[in-house]
């Protein structure tokens, strides 16, 4: 934005004006000090991103069965700023703490992918069209758009959709979810595509599972899950 150049950025933490340039990640908005702070993400399981104890290879769950997306990445643990951000970003809006969460997401991507080519196109985890009308916004749209912009990647923000308005997830067991999400989704033909798909949070992997069934199904060769957040297991 324009107004990034002429005016000096305030952390959106901890309320520092910021010298110019030195942002970190640039359009984070952050001081140095408040991004150490933030709740990192440092020892994922290597395919779902779930937070585990350092020296843990990986989860129960993955060394259980092997989920039927390839890689997933989430630089933050859904706690503290993350949740705080999310929660914003989701219910009021929030295009700061959107932009934040795209900043941090999109370099944590660059550098998880040094090695490996990225995904051929990004798509975001959609709503149902009911709760789209009464949220008046995805958030996971808005995190695809930056990313996406960032990483110099094509978004198809209306090729994969969700037919069925499923409960919200809370109050429902491991079984129940995987249950109600089956056939939630519905997606245009992706011959030989590797796709990227992009979510705000991922508490537990059954709603990225059905949309990468389901992405699959209509002929991608692989998806990769970005996220901002994961939420530790219980
Ligand atoms: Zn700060
Ligand atoms: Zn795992």
């Amino acid at each position: 934005m324009l107004l990034d150049h002429l005016l000096p950025g305030i952390c959106l933490l901890c309320d520092r004006i910021l010298t110019p340039g030195l942002a970190t990640p640039p359009n984070a908005q952050l001081c140095a000090h408040c991004h150490a702070a933030l709740p990192w993400n440092l020892h994922p399981c290597p395919t779902c991103a779930v937070p585990l104890e350092e020296g843990e290879p990986t989860c129960a769950e993955c060394a259980d069965a092997a989920p039927c997306f390839e890689r997933a990445i989430a630089p933050l643990r859904f706690e503290e700023a993350a949740q705080a951000w999310v929660h914003r970003l989701k219910f009021k809006q929030g295009m700061v703490e959107g932009r934040a969460l795209a900043a941090l997401l999109t370099t944590y991507i660059q550098r998880g992918y040094e090695r490996t080519d990225l995904p051929d196109v990004v798509v975001p985890v959609p709503l149902s069209r009911r709760r789209l009308m009464r949220r008046g916004h995805n958030q996971a749209l808005t995190l695809a758009l930056w990313v996406a912009r960032g990483l110099r990647l094509p978004v198809r923000r209306t090729a994969l959709k969700r037919l069925a308005h499923t409960p919200p997830q809370t109050t429902q067991s491991r079984e129940e979810r995987q249950h109600n999400l089956v056939g939630a989704f519905q997606s245009k033909p992706w011959p030989g595509s590797r796709v990227a798909l992009v979510d705000d949070v991922m508490t537990t992997t059954a709603t990225v599972a059905e949309a990468t069934h389901t992405l699959l199904a209509a002929g991608a060769v692989a998806v990769h899950v970005w996220v901002a957040a994961r939420t530790p297991a219980p």
